[in-house]
């Protein structure tokens, strides 16, 4: 097993880590459990000074962590520039607010007094993925440090120096040692993590292999878990939508990370009043896309995280045009070195094609024309995912309406998916289960205690 950073620009290996064996991994867990021990019952403000240290921290040497996310994963820097400041405000967000969230609960029973107090659970493992290699550990572990857990984190093999850096500003921001601990573990080693009876619980934040897999061995050892898979997110846009800002937006859906994120829109469902000069602006600004070097400010479109991800991209979409299904622009990758893949729009899907059901984890927009908002909705709920979806509509009424039928976990109207430190984040169906961000992500991994005075 290898720990490889390797630069998807370029193909070029940046650095190599070695992976620790089992004894090192029970010691990291013996030391997360016992620094548990003091860690839960430290004060809010003690904890609190250690996360706006580590928001601080970040902020202070917001280039080099930039910097280190585009080398390792090649998203655009000015998109890595933004996920370093976001991770400063989700920490900034739990170090304010945690107090308040975790504050005891009276409960309505007349005549008693009864009350739900919050307290930690322990040591959790999160396993996390390398599309916001940042942000997705900071989501994870500052709501669960702020509550008094302490965290074990194995990440993606391909981010490693991300993993590494996480690692040195958590024990720079004055963490006591054993509250973050980064594991450089193949992804065998997560069984004996989460069977150990000091690990009290597993968040996943990956596909839907790896959830599956993780979910059983979380079942097996009847261990809390928190599951955020992959997504297929549908588009909706109706015939009453401002066409010129619904491109704009349907683009930028679409390429945000260089079409690797689990929100991402995927699934453009059109209507067919509309179809037909939606599909024509989206063209046009789809092919605009300048593809090159992340580090370079003028590019637009990035490469994939590594070759096999741009391997995999290609063969999904070359089922789904062997099956039928017609190219707009692209279906292909550049001539060039490096993990790229051309902005591409496929039509004509239909649910035998392969790809129907599938999340295409790239630059790839599937346009669905359908007859009317109904059939809008009956085809976006057609899908095994449920994590986000947008509608476009001149009337926010209907735009409610249409929101409140998607089976998925979060609706947005006349904007695509997004995420927020204060907002709730999570799925439906095989999207996953659990909730991270705002105040009930603090809630996932705490024991609701139920104090009751006779
Ligand atoms: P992935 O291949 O599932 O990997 C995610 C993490 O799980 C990695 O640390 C990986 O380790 C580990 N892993 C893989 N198989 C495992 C197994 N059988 N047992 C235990 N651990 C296992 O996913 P990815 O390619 O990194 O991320 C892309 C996926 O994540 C997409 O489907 C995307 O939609 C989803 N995602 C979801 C959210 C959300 O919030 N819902 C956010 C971001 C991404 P190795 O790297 O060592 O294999």
């Amino acid at each position: 097993m290898t720990i490889v950073s390797i630069n998807p620009a370029t193909n070029e290996t940046l650095e190599t880590f070695s992976p620790i064996n089992k004894d090192a991994v029970m010691a990291a867990i013996g030391s997360a459990h016992d620094a548990y021990q003091s860690w839960r019952c430290r004060s809010f403000e003690d904890r609190k000074d250690k996360l706006l240290k580590f928001a601080q921290l970040l902020r202070a040497d917001a280039d080099t962590y930039a910097r280190l996310i585009t080398q390792d994963m090649g998203k655009r820097i000015s998109e890595s520039h933004y996920e370093i400041e976001y991770c400063a405000n989700i920490a900034e967000f739990y170090a304010n607010g945690a107090e308040r969230f975790l504050a005891d609960q009276p409960m309505e029973v007349e005549g008693t007094d009864a009350y739900l107090h919050y307290e930690p659970l322990g040591v959790l493992l999160g396993v996390m993925p390398w599309n916001f290699p940042f942000y997705q550990v900071v989501r994870f572990a500052t709501p669960n440090i702020m509550a008094g857990n302490t965290v074990l984190i194995k990440h993606a093999s391909n981010v490693p120096q991300c993993a590494k850096a996480l690692e040195d500003l958590f024990a720079e921001c004055g963490l006591p040692a054993g509250v973050y601990t980064n594991l450089f573990i193949p992804s065998e080693f997560v069984e004996t993590i989460v069977s150990d009876r000091r690990v009290q619980g597993v968040s996943l934040t990956g596909s839907e292999p790896a959830g599956a897999a993780v979910a059983a061995i979380a079942g097996k050892n009847l261990k809390r878990s928190v599951l955020e898979l992959g997504g297929n997110d549908p588009f909706i846009v109706l015939e009453d939508a401002d066409l010129e800002s619904t491109v704009e937006q349907a683009v930028k859906g679409r390429i945000v990370n260089a079409g690797q994120s689990c929100v991402a829109s995927k699934r453009f469902i059109v209507v067919e009043a509309v179809a037909e000069s939606f599909l024509s602006a989206f063209k046009e600004q789809m092919a605009a896309l300048k593809l090159g070097d992340p580090m370079d400010d003028d590019t637009t479109l990035a490469p994939l995280s590594t070759e096999q991800a741009a391997v995999k991209l290609l063969e999904q979409v070359q089922s789904t045009i062997d099956a039928g299904a017609t190219v707009i622009l692209g279906g292909d990758r550049p001539n060039r070195d490096g993990a790229y893949f051309n902005p591409t729009i496929l039509t004509d899907i239909t649910p035998e094609m392969p790809t129907y059901d599938q999340e295409l984890f790239g630059p790839v927009a599937s346009v669905y024309v359908v007859e009317d908002e109904a059939a809008a909705i009956k085809l976006a709920n057609d899908s095994s995912f449920g994590l986000g979806g947008s509608v476009f509509t001149s009337n926010i009424d209907r735009g409610r309406r249409v929101a409140e039928q998607i089976e998925t976990g979060m609706m947005f109207i006349n904007q695509p998916t997004r995420s927020q430190a204060e907002l709730p984040f999570g799925g439906i169906k095989h999207s996953g289960y659990g909730r991270e961000l705002s105040h009930l992500g603090i809630l996932e991994f705490v024991n609701k205690k139920l104090i009751h005075v006779g």
